[in-house]
Formats: structure tokens, C-alpha cells, sequence
């Protein structure tokens, strides 16, 4: 047998060399789902299959990265070279490419990012002189994308009253007429929307059955990653392209399916034994990754949820620490206790910065992390905000490449006419706009005709319009002759945006100008580095499309030591030594939009659960009392996914006040001002929730002033008990969902207090009261 296999256990070594007809994994986290898939790969062409032949599809491009490495080490980088592995997108654009024509599209048709269709989409409100309060564009676009995934066009639509009147009854009866112009403007600009991307490769597929069969023949064997997370779109291209040879391999866990709020679907991975004949299904059981605290605590926490695929995840490793549960008074004191941690655990353990994650609910909460990290001077890097190819600068020098490459590209066109300024004013643009509309010709060719074409524009703006169609069209003519690198250099030279930003001599400004060259350096490498890629050409336009679909995740420098900061959706498959998850509060995680229905709930446990398995060593559990939002101080409550824990898994730490006593641990030695605690206003504030049980709690806290921190008298007295339960032996309680039952003692001390309950229906329990919101009755 080939020596790699024998780093399988038996039951991930049989869907490995399992290689024909139609298979599913289902198991849980860690259990070796993705190595499976990159040994299946490695041991097929070790069995002469033709890399060519074989189609692999992940969540990530860094995935696939990291996979086609790991396949290339064992037969050998020339022989991988050939495989495609990638993004449903990457791959899909890759192929609309190709066959661009058949479907009305050129070969070069530029890729808009969420950015991009927000402008357009926004442009089209204007022009259409809609309210954009009701019509805000963001919406618009989150439901045209829905529509595109659920394979809606604008022609079904039309033809579908219940979507006429859902619209209408949502205000929005003009949605479907900017559905139909966002998707006829991106047509004439020649450009496709991430939607597009699968959309129109299913159009492909159905419309014209050749190329159909020339995709079934060529990819005949198909593997899926993270199966769970795959939306009717993507589902229906792994179906089409499939169905011939029927060699398709997916491998998922139904608990990690996190994506239903962004169309995946879950019946997926339920209903693939019916899609196939005679389909294998394989269980893997053991996890590699997490301690046996973190793989059983998070077995405790899926638990909970009604509608799961029962599965057993089980781990040989260590036992290790207990999850740590940490309360903090604000957020801010909460990205000091991370911070700290970080720093105390690297020095006692020797470890390094990358050895940490910090994962949240939503992007906003990675502010008061930062914060504290930067004073404490520890690298970090937040993942998935801002990528850098959105930033300002680096997307103005990209709109222009784009427009080279592309000159119907309407946003590049916009975003640059006038950049740096020219004097071409937005009177100018939006009078382009309607003519082009009117004559159906794309902007950039009634500029070049401007001369002929019934526009009202004074000739002196008209000559402004003509030498920026020169200067692009200069740039064109050097594009066929000069590689990515040298074009780019020459372009933002000559176009003025380098001089223009240069102007600006604020730190902000010279990172601006620090980002461009950072820019043209990667496209160095890209030019150089091309050999490696399939396929690849090295073009230009080849160089956008990798930009318009790489996320931040894919960009990472490999020698970088920094700590992750990333949300818990883009931590998917990933792992980490230590993890935080912060922000740990009921409205927040599970988030208040969540709350409404059970599936919703599901999808927010499912998302703890995938939090939790990314630890391999450490967990930590973290949240505040108060916490800024949206502008205003809210108070909160622990979030229920702690107590849903099994608590012996559980390490319930000592409040912040007692740590603050340790003076190599107190915020202030690093000159920190403490700002949270200045804004600290107990209870005042209005509940953020309007069902929020009001809490007491926070009173009993004497907020610490900015200058000195107070030696927390309150802590060495016992910190107070969150939820204020004065309970005796002897006390008969209830519980909501142990009910009713009698206390039998009590332990501990401050955060600490646990009582030993006997219920009548299920035993002697011994339950953290701060946690156990328990009723004496
Ligand atoms: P997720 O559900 O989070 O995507 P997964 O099921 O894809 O997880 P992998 O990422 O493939 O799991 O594996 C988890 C970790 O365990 C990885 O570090 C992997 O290298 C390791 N691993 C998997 N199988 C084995 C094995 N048989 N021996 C040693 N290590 C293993
Ligand atoms: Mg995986």
C-alpha cells in the first residue's frame, strides 16, 4: 500500500480509495473530511487517473491552496499542477471564459464585486427616481441575489405573482423593473455579478447540451468540500456535470450548514442518496484536531439541536484544559482580558501569535479587539472585513486596468472618468449615462463618437472626454505588448492617480501610496509565479479575475506571525491552537435576528458548534455586561449557548475585577485610559431588546474611574452573583429545563456559587447559578 495511506485510520481509508460511482462523508468536525478528499485525489492519480479529468471543488481558494500542496508533495508538483481545485466561482469563471460567446458575453467580461453592483444598483434607483429609503440599495441586491440563486430570472419573475405580490406587499412593487435594468446594464457593460458566475454557468449548461457533454467528459470525476453549504445554484452545476460518469464524492457535516441565511440548503447533503443511484454513504467518527473537553463540550452543544443527522465524534487526544468562561463589565474590558490572555499564554507557553484566533458574530465586534491588541502591541490581522483589493486607492488603480481590459465596464468607467479629477463633472456622467441608454450603445462608445451622438455637453467638456478615451485607448495598445507588472507601473504614473494621492501627506495618504506599490509588487510576483497555475496565461485579465474573487482568507503571507481575527462564518474548516470566541451575549450570539424561529436558532448553534471545533488545545468563551452599540451602551445577557454546555467541561474564571489586582495584568501599565470605563453608565440605558428581562445586576458594580482603578473591594468580598439567586438548602426551585426540584447544598464563592439541586424528573445536578437561572418557589 502507498505509504501515505497509512496516515488514514480505516474508515476514512475506505471512501479514500473508494474511487467510482456516487459516495457521501457525513461527519462531524475535525474527523478528517478534507484529508479524505485531498488523499482521494493524490491516491487516484497515483492510480493513473488524468488530473485533468478530475474537478474539485472548495470553500475557499486558500482550501484549495492548501490541498493542491499537500497532493502535490505526494505524486509530485508537475502532475498537480493540472488539477482544477477551487471556488464553485473561480472555477465556474474560469469556464464562462471559454464559452463567454455562446451566452452574449466576451471572454474578457469583468467581474463586479458586492461594491460595484451597490453602485449600479444605486445609480438605477436614482435614475428610476425611486425612494431610496425604501428602495435601499444593499436590499435590492441581497434580494436579486436570492433570486439568482434560486435560478429566478427576470423573465420568471415576471411571470411569478407570488414574487409580484411579495414585493408589493413589501413596499417594493418596483423591484422586479431594477432587477430587469441591473441585469441588462451589467449585460451591456459586459460584466457578471459573483451570482452571474453560477447563474449563468447554469444557463450554459442547460441551453446548450454540447457543452454539457464536453464538461461531463471532461471532468469525470467531481469531489465537493463542505457539501453542506451549497445552494440550489451550486447544486444544480454538480448535478449537471455529474450525471453522466456519476463519480461524485461530497463530503460535509449537516451541523456545520451555516449558510442558509445566504441560500444554502441543507436538504443538499439530506437528499443526496436520492439524487443517485446506489450511493455510498461513509461515517467518520473520530476527531484529530480538539481535546476530548472541546470535542465533548461541542457534542453537548449540538445536541440541542432537533434537526440533525445523528453522528458520533469522539477523540483519542488529550483530555486538556476546560473551556474557559470569562465575564467581562464592557466590550472594551473584554478585548483587554483577550489581549492579556494572549500575551500572558505566550510568554508561559511559548507560543506564537499565530497560535491564537479571536472569532466573533459579526465584523463590527472586531473594533474593541484591536483596539486592545494594538495597545499591547500584539500582530493581528483581521480577515473578511475590507479585503484589500475593496480599499479605495487599490480599487481606483484596479478600475482602470479593468477598463483596458474591458472598456464597457460601466463601474471602472465611473469610478475613474473623473479621477484623478479632470474636470469632467457628474452632470457630464449622468448625461453619458442617458445617452448610452438611449442610443443602447455602452458609455465609453458614445464618448468616442461623442462628436456625432445628440448631447447636450460644451465642446471644451467634450475634448476633456476625447483625451480620456485616447489615454485609455494608449493604454490598450501597450497591454498586448507589456506583462501585468509593467503595465500597471506605467499606468498609475501616467494617469496621475500616483501624483494624486501622493498630495496627501496625512499617515493615511502615505499608506494609500504604500498600498499601491504593494499592489504592483504582488503583480510582480503573480507575473513570475504564473508557470505554477494551470492553464494560466498571465494576462491581465487573468490577474483581475483572481483578484475579483480572491477573499482576504487567500492572501495570506505564510511567514506572517500574527493573531486571526475573523467571524465565525469564514472560520469554516479552518483551525486553530487556542480560540476566543467573544461576545458570548443573548441578541448578539445567537444574534436578535435569529431568534424568531427554532430552524433559526439551529443555524446559530450550528454556527457555535463550528466556533468551538476550530480549538485544537484551548477554548475560551467570553462576553460583557454592556456592550456599545450602534452608538448606544446596551446590557446583555450570557448568551444561552454557554449554559447549554455541559458544565463539566466548563472552567468558570475569576471576574475581571479579581484580575485587575495582578498589576502585570492591569490595563493601565500599558497607558490605557480605559475609555469604556468612562462611558459605563449602569442601567440607564434602554434594553437593547424590548423582551429582555430587565436585570439588576449591573448596579451592584461601582463603575472603576478613568484615572485610578479601583482595588475591587467587591470581588474579595465575593463577587456578586449575576443573577442575584438567594438561595438556601433546603430551597424547593425551578429550572427551565431540569423543572422543579430541591437544594440540596451549596458551594463555592463570588462567580463561583454552584448548588446541588435534586429534580424530581432528572436527578442531582449540580449547576452553576450564574448560569442556571433558577426560580425559588
Ligand atoms: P471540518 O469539519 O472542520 O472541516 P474535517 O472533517 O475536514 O474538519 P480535517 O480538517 O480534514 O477535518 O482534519 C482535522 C485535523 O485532523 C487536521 O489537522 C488533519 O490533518 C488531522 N487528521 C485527520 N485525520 C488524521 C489522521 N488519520 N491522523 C492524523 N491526523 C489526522
Ligand atoms: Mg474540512
Amino acid at each position: 500500500m502507498e505509504k501515505y495511506l497509512s496516515q488514514l485510520n480505516e474508515a476514512q481509508l475506505e471512501p479514500t480509495i473508494q474511487v467510482n460511482g456516487p459516495m457521501i462523508v457525513i461527519a462531524g468536525a475535525g474527523s478528517g473530511k478534507t484529508r479524505v478528499l485531498t488523499y482521494r485525489i493524490a491516491y487516484m492519480m497515483s492510480k493513473g487517473i488524468d488530473p485533468f479529468n478530475i474537478l474539485s471543488l472548495t470553500f475557499t481558494n486558500k482550501a484549495a491552496k492548501e490541498m493542491k500542496e499537500r497532493i502535490a508533495s505526494i505524486v509530485g508538483a508537475s502532475e498537480a499542477k493540472n488539477l482544477w481545485m477551487g471556488t464553485f466561482h473561480s472555477i465556474f469563471a474560469k469556464i464562462l471564459r471559454i464559452e463567454a460567446d455562446k451566452i452574449g458575453f466576451p471572454s474578457n467580461f469583468t467581474i463586479y464585486d458586492s461594491q460595484d453592483s451597490d453602485k449600479l444598483i444605486g445609480a438605477i434607483i436614482r435614475e428610476m427616481q425611486l425612494d431610496k429609503d425604501v428602495y435601499k440599495a444593499k436590499q435590492v441586491r441581497s434580494r436579486i441575489s436570492s433570486y439568482k440563486n434560486s435560478l429566478i430570472t427576470v423573465r420568471a419573475y415576471f411571470q411569478n405573482t407570488e414574487l409580484k405580490e411579495a414585493d408589493a406587499m413589501a413596499r417594493r412593487p418596483r423591484l422586479g423593473d431594477i432587477y430587469k435594468e441591473y441585469v441588462d446594464r451589467c449585460f451591456k457593460a459586459g460584466a457578471m455579478d459573483f451570482d452571474d458566475l453560477l447563474l449563468r454557468t447554469n444557463e450554459l449548461l442547460t441551453r446548450f447540451p454540447e457543452v454539457l457533454a464536453k464538461y461531463q467528459n471532461r471532468f469525470k470525476y467531481i469531489l465537493v468540500d463542505e457539501y453542506q453549504d451549497t445552494n440550489h445554484s451550486q447544486y444544480l452545476i454538480v448535478r449537471a456535470l455529474s450525471d453522466k460518469f456519476q463519480n461524485i464524492c461530497v463530503v460535509g457535516d449537516d451541523a456545520q450548514s451555516i449558510y442558509a441565511f445566504r441560500g444554502a440548503n441543507i436538504n443538499n447533503i439530506l437528499n443526496f442518496q436520492k439524487d443517485y443511484d446506489d450511493v455510498k454513504m461513509f461515517r467518520l467518527e473520530q476527531n484529530y484536531r480538539s481535546t476530548k473537553n472541546i470535542v465533548n463540550a461541542a457534542n453537548s452543544i449540538i445536541d440541542k439541536n432537533q434537526t440533525k443527522l445523528e453522528k458520533i465524534v469522539w477523540t483519542a487526544n488529550d483530555e486538556g484544559g476546560k473551556i474557559k468562561v470569562h465575564r467581562s463589565l464592557t466590550d472594551g474590558d473584554e478585548g483587554r482580558y483577550v489581549a492579556s490572555t494572549i500575551l500572558e499564554n505566550k510568554t508561559n507557553q511559548n507560543l506564537n501569535n499565530s497560535d491564537f484566533a479571536i472569532l466573533y458574530r459579526t465584523n463590527s465586534q472586531s473594533r474593541a479587539m484591536e483596539e486592545a491588541l494594538r495597545k499591547r502591541g500584539i500582530p493581528y490581522r483581521i480577515y473578511g472585513g475590507l479585503s484589500f483589493y475593496q480599499r479605495k486607492e487599490i480599487k481606483d488603480v484596479l478600475s482602470y486596468l479593468r477598463l483596458i481590459v474591458n472598456p464597457s465596464d460601466e463601474e471602472a468607467l465611473k469610478r475613474v472618468i473623473n479621477f484623478p479629477p479632470r474636470g469632467i463633472g457628474q452632470t457630464t456622467v449622468d448625461r453619458l449615462v442617458v445617452a448610452a441608454n438611449g442610443y443602447k450603445r455602452t458609455i465609453f462608445e458614445v464618448m468616442k463618437n461623442i462628436d456625432k451622438v445628440d448631447i447636450k455637453i460644451n465642446s471644451g467638456t467634450k475634448n476633456k472626454l476625447q483625451d480620456f478615451v485616447t489615454l485609455i485607448e494608449s493604454y490598450q495598445v501597450l497591454n498586448q505588448t507589456a506583462d501585468v507588472f509593467e503595465l500597471a507601473e506605467y499606468v498609475t504614473r501616467t494617469s496621475g492617480v500616483l501624483k494624486e494621492f501622493g498630495k496627501d501627506t496625512t499617515p493615511e495618504g502615505v499608506t494609500r501610496v504604500e498600498n499601491i506599490e504593494e499592489l504592483i509588487n504582488g503583480m510582480k510576483d503573480f507575473v513570475e509565479g504564473q508557470i505554477e497555475v494551470a492553464d494560466a496565461t498571465g494576462s491581465l485579465s487573468e490577474f483581475l479575475e483572481d483578484v475579483a474573487l480572491s477573499s482576504d482568507l487567500d492572501n495570506e503571507t505564510e511567514d506572517d506571525d500574527e493573531v486571526a481575527l475573523m467571524t465565525i462564518h469564514l472560520a469554516k474548516g479552518l483551525e486553530f491552537s487556542n480560540v476566543f470566541i467573544v461576545g458570548l451575549e443573548e441578541d448578539l450570539f445567537p444574534s436578535a435576528m435569529s431568534m424568531n424561529t427554532r430552524s433559526e436558532l439551529e443555524e446559530e448553534r450550528r454556527l457555535f458548534y463550528v466556533a468551538l471545533t476550530r480549538a485544537e488545545k484551548q477554548a475560551y468563551l467570553t462576553y460583557a455586561l454592556s456592550r456599545y452599540r450602534w452608538g448606544k451602551l446596551v446590557d446583555s445577557d450570557p448568551s444561552r449557548f454557554i449554559e447549554e454546555i455541559d458544565e463539566q467541561y466548563l472552567e468558570v474564571l475569576t471576574p475581571i475585577e479579581e484580575r485587575r489586582i495582578n498589576p502585570m495584568l492591569s490595563a493601565d501599565i500599558f497607558g490605557d485610559t480605559e475609555p469604556n470605563k468612562i462611558r459605563y453608565k449602569p442601567a440607564k440605558q434602554p434594553a437593547f431588546s424590548k423582551n429582555k428581562t430587565p436585570k439588576k445586576a449591573p448596579e451592584k458594580y461601582v463603575a472603576p474611574t478613568a484615572k485610578k482603578l479601583k482595588p475591587m473591594a467587591k470581588a474579595e468580598s465575593g463577587a456578586p452573583n449575576l443573577f442575584d439567586n438567594k438561595l438556601a438548602v433546603g430551597n424547593t426551585v425551578k429550572h427551565i429545563r431540569f423543572g422543579t426540584g430541591e437544594v440540596l447544598k451549596i458551594e463555592g464563592t463570588g462567580a463561583d456559587v454552584k448548588a446541588e439541586i435534586k429534580f424530581q424528573h432528572g436527578g442531582t445536578k449540580k449547576l452553576l447559578l450564574r448560569f442556571a437561572k433558577l426560580e425559588v418557589i
